[in-house]
């Protein structure tokens, strides 16, 4: 399993996170440029596939949303739990790509926790 470091993950993370903000920013101007140029004030199937549309694109904002949330925090999460409380070094340790909870182990003085876990 590939590894990196903390600071390289947690930068990682954020970039994913953002993306996925991004998403859902260009998602509620589709929502907004449907609304404003298409419109919903006619009737019969025309206006009935328009709210469809609108309602799908409104569920993957919802959700865009959240997987932003997620992402962000978590990786806020880390970064407040990556500080060696031996030595006080800031993120000095390697990080598995894709394992949870994260492992780490301070590369100035050895110092072994785990961050992730309900331990607050
Ligand atoms: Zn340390």
């Amino acid at each position: 399993m590939q590894q990196i470091k903390f600071n390289r993950w947690h930068e990682r993370q954020l970039f994913v996170s953002f993306a996925w903000l991004l998403s859902c920013l260009l998602c509620g101007f589709l929502f907004a440029a449907i609304v404003e140029f298409v419109g919903i004030n006619f009737s019969g199937i025309f206006s009935i596939l328009t709210l469809i549309v609108l309602y799908g694109i409104g569920i993957a904002i919802i959700e865009l949303f959240r997987r932003f949330w997620m992402q962000f925090s978590l990786a806020q999460h880390c970064a407040s739990s990556a500080t060696c409380s031996s030595c006080g070094s800031y993120g000095l340790f390697e990080v598995r790509v894709g394992a949870w909870p994260i492992y780490a182990r301070c590369n100035k003085c050895d110092h072994q926790w785990v961050i992730g876990q309900d331990d607050e």
